[in-house]
């Protein structure tokens, strides 16, 4: 029989969500185990891509020396193509160096992200077992007993707690009935690395095709001429209209090829790789007697841009307050781990609630040609009004998100197209040249074909997909009440304040 060893805590998972967890368990003198079942250095299916609100955490874990920052390729630029078109070309609006953040994105290949972060939780006191993949989690009283394999070796860790942080496929969740497989909230995607680009000015490209929609594809250049490349679909829409992921990774690799001026000789560096991300909008309950999930595992990957790296590491730092509760109070009921929820649904809600709406809405693939022309104009519209692509232009991506300005932003230059379409729609009918105008009539045509494409395919399928639009509108409280977004001064502010 394993031999066994006691902790306060056992993180399972040493990704960033897990790494973020072992360091803010040992920053509070809790006696914390992280359990990886890969040995890093390791290759991670990610963008690679760590937004402003990122680098922050990473900067005040210590890690900015260890992963060499200084000497990346700071990404302040996006291209946005639609098909042939360029609707934005120029400054990424919303990353403006405020509350602390770098007014720029780094390329960080998890495979070297990942080594430092845990390493880091290590340095700062968590016990770590790399190579050691947990099998088994059973509760005796109050003990978690975590069974685990290290090569030929069993190990046997209890400890009150537990953290799952184990990833989409998280073993803690399963164990405690919590996974999430609802594929309304689910991403496919596959990525490879590209070499032999032409790509140095720190510009990524991001790019929308109505034939991949609801999904986008992303280039992500480091230095080299290298760059990390990959699209991401919902998987609800890939198997209701039959699309494989893989078909459209190759399209977008031939696409990108001639539409990128840099990308015309690009090689492919690596084994194209498939991966899935949980999205905060299938997330419902992240607490159970004995502990938490965070991270993937729980469910916080942003709904618009499949982000999770930032985000993963933030429910960690705000989840490592309750663990300390816990232990301190001496209870390890689902009640008492339910001042997780309370946290995370105070941080993340007033943005991320609005973000699961924007999604939902873009789920019914039969509106693809409206969704198509809507979000093409709203980047031609930000490429020309610096404020629509500094408010509105953060709901891909960006971190100040202001529900109440981005709904006025949004209804008015509706109202606006629509206004200015009708009267020259009514003008050109008048004068007998038929609608011209611009768009604003073929658009309310371009809805009404999906709205009965819609209603033709599957009626039932409509029908909850409204529901769920009215669902998620009924959620958008916070949204809306918020003064200011929670996530702009960060998680260490955050916990700081309600401590
Ligand atoms: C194709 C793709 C592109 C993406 N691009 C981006 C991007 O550019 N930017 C961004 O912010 N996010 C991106 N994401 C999302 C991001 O990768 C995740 O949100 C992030 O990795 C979450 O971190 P995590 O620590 O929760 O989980 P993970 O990074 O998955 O870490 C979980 C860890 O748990 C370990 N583990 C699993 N099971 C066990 C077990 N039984 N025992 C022990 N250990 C275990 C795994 O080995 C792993 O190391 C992308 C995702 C995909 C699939």
């Amino acid at each position: 029989m394993a031999q066994t060893r006691r902790f306060d805590a056992i993180v399972v998972g040493g990704g960033p969500a897990g790494s973020a967890m072992g360091w803010s368990l040992a920053q509070r003198g809790i006696k914390a185990a992280v359990v990886e079942k890969a040995v890093f250095p390791r290759e991670k299916v990610c963008g690679d891509f760590v937004e402003p609100a990122g680098l922050r955490i990473i900067e005040t874990m210590g890690c900015t020396g260890a992963l060499d920052l200084g000497k990346r390729l700071p990404i302040t630029r996006n291209r946005v193509y639609y098909e042939a078109r360029l609707p934005y070309h120029g400054d990424i609006p919303y990353y403006d160096g405020a509350h602390g953040m770098p007014p720029h994105g780094y390329i960080i290949p998890r495979d070297q992200l990942d080594t430092v972060l845990l390493q880091n939780a290590e340095d700062a006191g968590a016990t770590v077992f790399r190579g050691t993949a947990a099998k088994g989690l059973e509760r005796e009283g109050e003990s978690n007993v975590l069974t685990a394999r290290a090569g030929k070796q069993e190990l046997r860790l209890e400890a009150p707690v537990i953290v799952g942080a184990d990833g989409v496929q998280s073993m803690v969740a399963k164990a405690k009935d919590l996974r999430r497989t609802d594929r309304r909230h689910i991403g496919a995607s596959q990525r490879v690395y590209l070499d032999n680009l032409d790509i140095e000015d720190g510009e990524a490209t991001i790019w929308f095709d109505e034939d991949q929609i609801p999904g986008y594809g992303w280039m992500f250049p480091m230095t080299g001429g290298r760059a990390n490349m990959g699209i991401g679909l919902l998987t609800e829409t890939c198997d209701r209209f039959g699309m494989s992921v893989q078909q459209c990774f190759r399209d977008a690799v031939e696409r990108l090829r001639y539409r990128h001026p840099g990308c015309r000789n690009a090689r492919i560096a690596s084994k194209p790789l498939g991966g899935a991300v949980h999205m905060y909008g299938g997330l419902t309950c992240n607490h159970f007697d004995g502990g938490i999930l965070v991270g993937d595992a729980g469910s916080f990957v942003d709904p618009m841009t499949g982000e999770g790296i930032t985000q993963g590491m933030e429910s960690s730092i705000l989840g490592a307050r309750s663990v300390a509760a816990a232990l301190e109070a001496g209870r390890f009921d689902s009640e008492q781990f339910a001042s997780f929820e309370r946290d995370f649904r105070a941080y993340f809600d007033p943005a991320m609630r609005y973000l699961v709406l924007l999604a939902q809405l873009l789920r019914n693939r039969h509106f693809h040609e409206s969704v198509f022309i809507a979000t093409r104009k709203g980047f031609e519209k930000a490429q020309v009004e610096r404020s629509f692509g500094e408010i509105s232009g953060t709901s891909f991506g960006g971190l100040n998100v202001q529900p109440l300005a981005m709904t006025g932003q949004l209804l008015w230059s509706l109202a606006d197209h629509f206004l200015r379409g009708g009267a020259a729609a009514l003008r050109d009918a008048m004068s007998g040249r038929g609608f011209t105008a611009n768009g604003a009539i073929e658009d309310l045509l371009a809805w009404q074909r999906g709205w009965r494409a819609s209603t033709a395919d599957d009626l039932g399928w409509h029908m909850s997909w409204l529901g769920d639009i009215a669902h998620a509108i009924g959620k958008l409280g916070p949204s809306f009440l918020m003064d200011e977004n929670p996530r702009l001064r960060g998680p260490f502010a955050f916990v700081e304040a309600r401590e």
